[in-house]
Order: structure tokens, then C-alpha cells, then sequence
């Protein structure tokens, strides 16, 4: 039964990671999801279904299109294959090996891990067009970020770590404020930072999809996506851009500190909010809820944080603003520990891969969301091993 789940999980991953391709080649390009069907880049043709099954096609074409036999990224099989790996791996990982303590039987922790994959999915998603393009897609963290507020709200499981009354009272304070912001935005009364250049591509015409290019040509690399820093191209002080995004945060700020201190001080306020995010049976979902709500925000402020003092501090700007929203997406279906941990692996592997570049020729530079992506998983796997290594430090800040 284990190895018909491992086979069927693994083949159902292949399937995801051909949608991913889908999705990583056609979000940055502006292109819908669903239409028009596959068809090959350089020479227009459908792609038939017996040459679209997940990493077989690949491998019986040669990487090469059927029509006109020009070479077919291996990117399209790597995803296929790293996707299966991620979606049966992760079963595996907490259902068979057991290696993360609490995940319970399949049958009822199933919701649980169907979220946790699908981050997996998306945060390799993110990674790849991140690693392309240079820019993180906000409509897959979100869709990623929805998915882990609903299950978790639906399927509440012990993985998300439960936060108090008085903390869940701030998470929905603060994101009533980002609602507030959102709309002072639409009509005007703040404007936008920088500006919405710097989240789309810069090259359009640079995504090409083929990497790979016939041995004897001459290659016709894709021309690297430079995105020069807005302040530079458009004369505009980052710092000063910056301070707009922190004026974006303020009422959520200020909601947040009301609904605390309403929660904490008002015995009224506190009976009612009690009832219906402590405890009870409604609580076990509207608390379940809120964790994941408290997930996403803090999952996004570590990063808006440093992207806001960063910029102050260096007067250039500091983190991609898709950055945010990635590890927003982490926090909404893991709680918001394993985000915070993970903002500070992420730094850690960049540092070696930094290292790596300095030991040899290679100079091809990653953005900074692959690290995160990269972070998270590490957390996630080994999130039993963290827990013990900082459960002194936060014994010692009680
Ligand atoms: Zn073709």
C-alpha cells in the first residue's frame, strides 16, 4: 500500500512539475496558463499529448522537437524531475521515515502535507523564474499563500505553531491596515515606491526558451536580464522611496498596537475576542486561522524589515519587494517559525555559493530568492533539529 502511495505520489509530482514548466515559462512572459495548449517555441507546432507525458517525452524525443528538431530546454525535465522528487520525497520524509515529529497518520494529516507540497512547488516555481528573470512571480506566492490560509483554517494540523488571543487579535489588526493602505494607494494618497518597472522583466524579447543551443553554432545565449537599479535609471533617492513604503505600513502598525492593547485591556473587548479565538470549537479553526495569518505577516516582515533598513542604511535598494510575498507565502502555510529560521539559513547558503564563485570561474550571480526557497525546505525537513537547537536560546528569553 506505502509503495503504491509512493508510486502514485511520484508520478502525480511529475504531472505538477509539467505545469510548473508551463508557469515558469509563461508568467514572466504575460501569457495565460491555460491557453492556448503547448506548442513548440521555435517552430509554433502543437505539441501532441504522447509527446507532452512528464520526463519520458523528453527523454524519447532526445530534447528535441519532433517538427523541426530544435533542442528543447533540459530545463523542461529537470523540473519534472526535481518536482517528483519534492512531492513523493516529502511524503516519504514525514509519512515513512517519520523524520519530523507530530506529522500523524496520512489519513487525517493529508491536508497538511497537500499544502506543505504545494509550497514546495510553488517556492520551486518562484526559484526557477527568480534564477531566469530575476524577479519573483507574486501570483504564484499568492496562490501558494491562499491555499495554506484556507487549509489551515479548514484542516487545522499541529504544524502551524498556534499564536495567543492577543497575537491573533494583531494579526488581523494589521492586515485590516494593509486593506487601508491598499486602497489609500488606489485613490492616491500615497504613492507607489520605486516604481512597477523594477517587478516586471526588463528584456521581453530575451525569453527564450531555449538554453541549449546545437553543438557547432554559434550560441545564441539569452541576453542577460540586467535590471539596473531604479534609483539610478529614473534619478530617484532610494531612501526617500523607502519612507513611502514604510508609510504604507503605518496603519497596520497602528491597527495592530490598538487591537493588542484593546485585546490585553479591555475586559469587554477581551471576553468576546476569547470566545471566539480561544477557546472552543470554533476557536480550533478561527485560532488556526489566525497562526497562519500571523505566518504570512511575519514571514513578510522579516523581509520588508531588512528591505526597509537595508535601503535606509545603504541608500540603494535592498531586497525584492517579490522577496516579501515569498516568504509571506511560507509563513501562511508553515506558521511563522519556520520563515524566521529560514530568513537566516538563506544568508548562509548564499554566502557559500558566493564562496563557490570566488573559488572558481563560474561568475554566473543568483538572485536572492532561490535562497530563500533553498532555506525553506532545509527548515522544513530538518525542522525537528532546529527546534532543539534553539530551544535553549528561547528558554533563556522567557
Ligand atoms: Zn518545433
Amino acid at each position: 500500500m506505502i509503495v503504491i502511495c509512493v508510486v502514485f505520489l511520484a508520478l502525480l509530482g511529475a504531472c505538477v512539475g509539467s505545469f510548473l514548466n508551463v508557469v515558469i515559462y509563461r508568467l514572466p512572459n504575460g501569457q495565460s496558463i491555460v491557453f492556448p495548449s503547448s506548442h513548440c517555441p521555435t517552430c509554433g507546432r502543437a505539441i501532441r499529448w504522447h509527446d507532452n507525458i512528464p520526463l519520458l517525452s523528453w527523454l524519447l524525443l532526445a530534447g528535441r522537437c519532433r517538427w523541426c528538431k530544435k533542442p528543447i530546454s533540459p530545463r523542461y525535465i529537470i523540473i519534472e524531475a526535481i518536482t517528483m522528487v519534492l512531492v513523493a520525497g516529502l511524503f516519504a520524509w514525514y509519512f515513512i521515515l517519520e523524520r519530523r515529529s507530530g506529522a500523524g497518520a496520512f489519513e487525517t494529516a493529508w491536508p497538511m502535507y497537500a499544502a506543505h507540497a504545494a509550497l514546495l512547488c510553488g517556492l520551486l516555481a518562484c526559484a526557477a523564474v527568480d534564477i531566469e528573470h530575476w524577479i519573483v512571480p507574486l501570483e504564484v506566492c499568492w496562490v501558494v499563500s491562499v491555499a495554506g490560509l484556507v487549509s489551515s483554517a479548514a484542516w487545522p494540523h499541529p504544524f502551524i505553531p498556534r499564536v495567543s488571543p492577543a497575537t491573533g487579535a494583531m494579526a488581523v489588526a494589521a492586515v485590516a491596515g494593509l486593506a487601508v493602505a491598499m486602497l489609500m494607494v488606489k485613490y492616491g494618497l500615497i504613492r507607489r515606491s520605486f516604481s512597477d518597472v523594477v517587478d516586471k522583466p526588463v528584456a521581453r524579447d530575451s525569453l527564450e526558451i531555449n538554453t541549449a543551443s546545437p553543438p557547432g553554432r554559434k550560441s545564441k545565449r539569452t541576453p542577460k536580464v540586467v535590471l539596473e537599479p531604479y534609483s539610478k535609471a529614473h534619478g530617484v533617492n532610494p531612501r526617500l522611496e523607502v519612507l513611502r513604503e514604510v508609510l504604507f505600513l503605518v496603519p497596520a502598525l497602528v491597527l495592530a498596537i490598538g487591537a493588542y492593547e484593546l485585546v490585553t485591556r479591555v475586559d469587554v473587548v477581551r471576553q468576546g475576542w476569547l470566545r471566539l479565538a480561544g477557546e472552543g470549537p470554533v476557536a480550533v479553526h478561527f485560532g488556526a486561522l489566525l497562526a497562519a495569518t500571523w505566518g504570512y505577516l511575519v514571514g513578510g516582515a522579516w523581509i520588508w524589515g531588512t528591505r526597509i533598513f537595508g535601503t535606509l542604511a545603504f541608500g540603494k535598494e535592498a531586497m525584492g519587494m517579490g522577496d516579501v510575498h515569498l516568504l509571506a507565502a511560507v509563513g501562511a502555510v508553515t506558521g511563522w517559525i519556520v520563515p524566521s529560521i529560514a530568513f537566516f539559513v538563506a544568508p548562509f547558503l548564499g554566502l557559500l555559493w558566493a564562496l563557490y564563485l570566488l573559488a572558481g570561474r563560474n561568475q554566473r550571480q543568483l538572485p536572492y530568492g532561490p535562497w530563500l526557497a533553498a532555506g525553506t525546505l532545509i527548515v522544513m525537513l530538518f525542522y525537528d533539529a532546529f527546534r532543539g537547537f534553539l530551544a535553549p536560546m528561547t528558554e533563556a528569553f522567557r
